[in-house]
């Protein structure tokens, strides 16, 4: 039986004494949940305080993104050593706001995640659609290439050591959710995929959902046999929330 996973995406979004009052919140509701995991991906300059705030808690946390080189002149990057100094134990790769808006390919996110794994971080691969792939059919062509690009690149081995974020596009922060079922569908493509290649690692893959997921429509979401958890955007700054969707993966 597959533990769910609750990962709370900050995205650009937070500020000292607000991270402060928000983990607070978070790491009392959340409290000791038996049958879920449940994480913070955090931007760069929180995650010394995150540590600090969520060390000793059962509350794991992350970055959202890092670079695939492990050192050097590049200016502006962070490497996977440096979050792994910070205790992170998850980085989000290929969220599709890097994919779209600062250009991230197929093959750049597979460097990513290759370095990730030898870092010993947990890379959360994004993988989606937008409403035009969805809209031509496209869908699963979308998502096997994304998949397979990391796969080609670090063997199928690698995903026993990561987690795969359904996250289609035209869902994220709009307030429009897949239906359980559309979503299910996905994420029961993802498996077989998988499988072809590997049963056991498919069977114990944790694939997470992410798209407006809110407290109302998290169990019902989260009761789908292929869909092991959530990644949260919004509602993973509001503690109550993020506290409310960790539980409904019990
Ligand atoms: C995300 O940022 O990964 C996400 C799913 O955002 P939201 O929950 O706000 O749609």
């Amino acid at each position: 039986m597959r533990r769910k996973l609750v990962v709370g995406n900050w995205k650009m979004f937070g500020r000292l004494a607000r991270n402060k009052e928000l983990l607070a919140g978070v790491m009392s509701g959340v409290g000791a949940l038996r049958n879920t995991d449940c994480a913070v991906c955090v931007p760069y300059p929180y995650l010394s305080q995150v540590q600090t705030l969520l060390q000793g808690s059962n509350v794991a946390w992350g970055a959202q993104n890092m670079s695939h080189h492990e050192e050097g002149a590049f200016t502006g990057e962070v490497a996977a050593g440096m979050l792994q100094e910070f205790g992170c134990k998850y980085v989000i790769l290929g969220h599709s706001e890097r994919r779209g808006i600062y250009h991230e390919n197929d093959d750049l996110v597979a460097l990513k995640f290759e370095a990730a794994i030898k870092a010993g971080l947990k890379p959360i691969l994004c993988v989606g659609e937008t409403l035009e792939e969805r809209d031509a059919g496209v869908t699963e062509e979308v998502v096997a290439r994304q998949l397979d690009a990391v796969i080609n690149r670090s063997g199928v081995k690698t995903l026993q050591q990561a987690i795969v974020a359904y996250e289609p596009v035209w869902a994220i922060g709009t307030g429009k959710t897949a239906s359980p079922e559309q979503a299910q569908a996905v994420h029961a493509f993802i498996r077989q995929r998988v499988a072809k290649l590997d049963g056991q690692v498919a069977q114990g893959l944790c694939i997470l959902y992410g798209g407006s997921v809110k407290a109302a429509n998290a169990p019902e979401l989260f009761s789908m046999s292929d869909i092991d958890g959530g990644l949260i955007g919004g509602a993973s700054l509001v503690a109550e929330d993020f506290v409310a969707i960790c539980r409904a993966g019990k």
